[in-house]
C-alpha cells in the first residue's frame, strides 16, 4: 500500500505500521484520517530526560534505567501465570525486574543484554533487595554503544485496543512520512504573537526536543484553536451586520416611561445603566447583539421587559423565549398584569396554547397581523409557521440552553434583522463568554435588588435528615413553602445510580411519612406540561406546601413564600447549579436556607459543597465549577454548536484566548478570507456545516 501523494485527508490505513485492522480500533477513537491522527494530542508526557542510578531507585517512582540483563528466569505460578524476573545491572548496583504473562518476551530477552527500561519501582518482598521495577512501560534493547534515545515522551489516551506504544509508533512514522505542514496563520499574526510555524508546532507536541519547545508548540495549536472559533463567530457576527441593516428604534418615550412608572420599584444603578446600553444599541442602524449576565434575581427580567415596551413604542413586535413552559408561563402573567393597562397586547404561545390547531392558528393569525405587540413562548417561537408583522426585538431567556445554532433561527425568521437580547442567569466565567459569546456585546448586573437577605446555605450529611425535615416541617407550620429538589426522577437499576434516591421515592417518603398531613406535590419533566402548569399553580398560590421536585425549577421559578430548599443528594450537581437552585429561595420577606444533604466521603465533593456554604458569588462559583469539572461539564448537554477543543483549555489559555480574539477582530475585518485558503479550508473543517455562511465566504 503506497502513495506517493500525501494528504491529511488520507485514510490512517496509510499510516506505515496502522494497516486495515488497527484501522478499525481507531475509527472506534474517531481517528479516520491522517489528520485526526496528528490531532490526537498527547493526554501528558513523561520526563525520561534524566537516568536513574539504580542504586538510587526509590520505591513508588518513576524509573528510567539503562543497564545489562543477567539472571533471567521464568516460572509458572500455581494458577497458571507466567512471571518472568531478572536483573538488571549498571555501575552502582543491580535490581530486580518482573515482567508478568508475557511469555513471548522469553524469546526475546538474553543475559548479558544491554536494555533502557521505563517503569516503576515496587515494594517486593520476593526480590533482591526488597524491590522491584515491575510496572515496566516500555524497554529496549541497546546496541553495546548505543546512546539510549531519553526525552520527553509523550502519554496518548490510548485503549486496550490501540495501545500507548501503538500510537507513539503510528504518529512518529507519520510525522516521519510527512511533508512539511503548509502554514495556515499569515506572517503578520505568527511575527505580532510570536508564533512557531504549524509544521515545527505539530512535531514538537508530539515529540519535543524540551518542555520551552513544548510550551511552543502548545501555545500554537492552542492559538490556532481558538482563532478558529473566534474567527467563525466574527465572521457570524458580522454577517447579520453588515448584510442586513436591522431596525433603528425610536428614542424611549411615554410609553416606556409609564412601564417604568408602573413598576412597584426604581430600577437599581446596574439595571439602568444596561437598560442604557440596550436602549442605544435598539437606535442604532446595526442590529443589537447583546449579552446581559447576572445573578440570579438581579432583576434582569425588568430590563427585558422595558426593552420590549421600547420596541412596542417604536411600532414593533417583541418575542420573549423562556426555556420551560413553567418560565414562559410566568412572564406572561407578570407582562399581561404590568402591561395590558398600558394598552400593549401580550400573548403567550406554548405548547399547551398550540396544541389545539385552532387556537394555534388564530395565534399565528394574530401574530401575523401585528394584534400582539409582545409574544412570550418557549422554543415554540422559532417554529415553522410564526410570522411576525414587525419583530423588533428578540429575546432569549436562559440563553446558553438554546445555543449559538438556534440564535441565528430566529435571526431569518424577518427581513430587517431584529434586535436580540440574551440574557443568562448562569454566571459564566468571561473565559467562556469569550469562547461561547464571542459574537456578543457583554453587560453585567452585579448589584442585587436591595432588601435582598442572604440565603443560609449548610452542607449536612444523610444521618441529619429526620433533623432537616423536622426544621422543613416547622418553616412550613409557620406558613412558609419549601421544595425538596433530587437528581434522579425515577429508581436507576444503573450501578453507578442504585444508591439514588429518586424523586419519586422521596416524594413517597415524605408525603407518607413526616409531611403526611401536609399538601405535597410532585414536579418533575417527564410530566405533561398541563400537569406541570397545575402543580406549580398550586404552589405558587401556596395550596402547595411542600414541593418535591427535579431541576426543572432550576431557573427563573419566583415563589417569595418559599423560604427553605432541601436538595438531596447534593454532589451530583454542580455548583452553578446548586447556586441557581438555591436563588428560588430567599426571594421574600423571610429568613431563607438552603441545605445540601449529601453522603458523599470523595473529599472534593465535601470541598465543593463548603464552598457554597461560604460564596454567595455566583460568578466565583461558576469559575471554581468549571475549574472542578471542566467545560464540557459545565455545559451540560447544551449544544453550544462551537468545535470541540482539543488542545486549548479555557483556564490555562486565557491569554492566548485574548490574543487569538485580538487578531480574529482583525483578521477579519480585513476581509482576508479569500487570500487565506487554508484558513478558510480549517474554518470550514472546523464548523462543518453548522454555519453554512463560513463556507460560502
Ligand atoms: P432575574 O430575571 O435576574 O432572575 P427578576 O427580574 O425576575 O430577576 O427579578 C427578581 C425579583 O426582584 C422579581 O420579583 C422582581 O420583581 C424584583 N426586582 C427586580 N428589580 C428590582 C428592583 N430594582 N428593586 C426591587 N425589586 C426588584
Ligand atoms: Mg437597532
Amino acid at each position: 500500500m503506497s502513495k506517493t501523494e500525501f494528504e491529511l485527508t488520507d485514510s490512517v490505513m496509510y499510516v506505515k505500521g496502522v494497516g486495515p485492522r488497527r484501522a478499525v480500533a481507531l475509527e472506534k477513537l474517531n481517528i479516520r484520517t491522517k489528520y485526526d491522527l496528528l490531532t490526537h494530542y498527547p493526554r501528558s508526557y513523561e520526563n525520561h530526560s534524566d537516568l536513574t542510578a539504580i542504586a538510587d531507585i526509590v520505591p513508588e517512582e518513576s524509573v528510567v534505567i539503562v543497564g545489562r540483563l543477567g539472571d533471567l528466569s521464568s516460572r509458572k505460578t500455581s494458577r497458571g501465570l507466567t512471571i518472568i524476573t531478572a536483573l538488571l545491572m549498571d555501575e552502582t548496583g543491580a535490581v530486580q525486574l518482573t515482567w508478568f504473562n508475557q511469555d513471548y518476551l522469553l524469546r526475546k530477552l538474553h543475559n548479558g543484554m544491554r536494555l533502557l527500561v521505563i517503569g516503576k519501582a515496587k515494594y517486593d518482598q520476593w526480590a533482591v533487595g526488597g524491590i522491584s521495577v515491575n510496572q515496566i512501560q516500555s524497554f529496549s534493547v541497546l546496541e553495546p554503544d548505543e546512546e539510549p534515545e531519553l526525552g520527553i515522551a509523550p502519554v496518548y489516551p490510548a485503549t486496550a485496543a490501540v495501545t500507548q506504544s501503538n500510537f507513539r509508533k503510528a504518529i512518529k512514522s507519520l510525522l516521519e512520512s510527512m511533508p512539511p505542514l503548509k502554514e495556515i496563520l499569515p506572517q503578520e499574526i505568527l511575527d505580532a504573537q510570536e508564533l512557531i510555524s504549524l509544521d515545527e508546532a505539530m512535531r514538537a507536541v508530539h515529540f519535543p526536543k524540551d518542555y520551552l519547545q513544548l510550551d511552543e508548540a502548545r501555545r500554537r495549536l492552542a492559538f490556532d484553536e481558538l482563532f478558529l472559533i473566534q474567527c467563525g463567530l466574527m465572521l457570524i457576527k458580522r454577517q447579520t451586520r453588515d448584510e442586513r441593516l436591522g431596525i433603528m428604534h425610536s428614542k424611549s418615550g411615554a410609553l416606556v416611561k409609564a412601564a417604568l412608572n408602573a413598576l412597584p420599584f426604581d430600577l437599581t444603578d446596574d439595571q439602568k445603566k444596561v437598560f442604557r446600553a440596550v436602549a442605544n444599541d435598539m437606535e442604532d442602524k446595526l442590529p443589537m447583539r447583546r449579552l446581559v449576565q447576572g445573578d440570579v434575581g438581579s432583576g434582569k427580567t425588568v430590563v427585558a421587559l422595558l426593552a420590549l415596551v421600547k420596541t412596542v413604542e417604536s411600532g414593533c413586535q417583541g418575542a420573549f423565549m423562556a426555556p420551560t413552559e413553567i418560565l414562559a408561563n410566568q412572564h406572561y402573567e407578570k407582562f399581561s398584569a404590568l402591561l395590558t393597562g398600558l394598552g400593549i397586547r401580550v400573548g403567550l404561545l406554548s405548547a399547551k396554547v398550540t396544541r389545539s390547531p385552532k387556537q394555534r392558528r388564530e395565534l399565528y393569525e394574530k401574530i401575523s397581523a401585528h394584534e400582539l405587540d409582545i409574544v412570550i413562548g418557549t422554543h415554540a417561537l422559532i417554529q415553522e409557521g410564526v410570522n411576525f408583522a414587525r419583530l423588533g426585538l428578540v429575546v432569549t431567556d436562559e440563553q446558553h440552553r438554546f445555543g449559538v445554532t438556534q440564535r441565528s433561527t430566529l435571526e431569518k425568521k424577518s427581513d430587517a434583522v431584529p434586535d436580540m437580547l440574551v440574557m443568562t442567569a448562569t454566571p459564566i466565567p468571561r473565559t467562556m463568554t469569550l469562547t461561547v459569546y464571542g459574537d456578543l456585546d457583554v453587560s453585567l448586573i452585579k448589584q442585587l435588588p436591595p432588601g435582598r437577605k442572604p440565603i443560609e446555605t449548610v452542607a449536612k450529611s444523610r444521618r441529619s435528615r429526620r433533623k432537616i425535615y423536622e426544621f422543613v416541617r416547622a418553616e412550613i407550620l409557620a406558613g412558609r413553602q419549601a421544595y425538596v429538589v433530587c437528581p434522579l426522577i425515577e429508581h436507576s437499576e444503573s450501578e453507578r445510580l442504585a444508591d439514588i434516591q429518586s424523586a419519586e421515592e422521596i416524594f413517597d417518603e415524605l408525603s407518607r411519612g413526616v409531611f403526611s398531613d401536609v399538601p405535597c406535590a410532585l414536579l418533575h419533566g417527564k410530566m405533561k406540561p398541563r400537569d406541570k402548569d397545575d402543580i406549580m399553580e398550586k404552589f405558587r398560590d401556596g395550596t402547595t406546601k411542600l414541593l418535591v421536585s427535579t431541576t426543572v425549577i432550576e431557573v427563573g421559578v419566583d415563589v417569595p413564600n418559599a423560604s427553605v430548599m432541601v436538595v438531596e443528594h447534593a454532589e451530583r450537581f454542580g455548583l452553578a447549579q446548586l447556586h441557581q437552585l438555591r436563588g428560588r429561595v430567599g426571594r421574600g420577606a423571610a429568613k431563607s436556607h438552603c441545605i445540601l444533604v449529601s453522603d458523599s466521603t470523595a473529599s472534593v465533593a465535601k470541598e465543593r459543597l463548603e464552598i457554597l456554604e461560604t460564596t454567595a458569588d455566583g460568578f466565583k462559583l461558576a469559575e471554581q465549577d468549571l475549574k472542578l469539572r471542566g467545560p464540557g461539564q459545565f455545559f451540560g448537554e447544551a449544544q453550544h454548536g462551537l468545535p470541540d477543543l482539543k488542545i486549548a483549555d479555557v483556564f490555562r489559555d486565557v491569554e492566548v484566548l485574548i490574543q487569538a480574539r485580538d487578531a480574529a477582530e482583525k483578521f477579519i475585518t480585513d476581509d482576508n478570507l479569500n487570500y487565506f485558503v487554508g484558513l478558510r479550508k480549517n474554518l470550514a473543517l472546523a464548523y462543518g456545516d453548522k454555519f453554512s455562511q463560513i463556507t460560502e465566504a
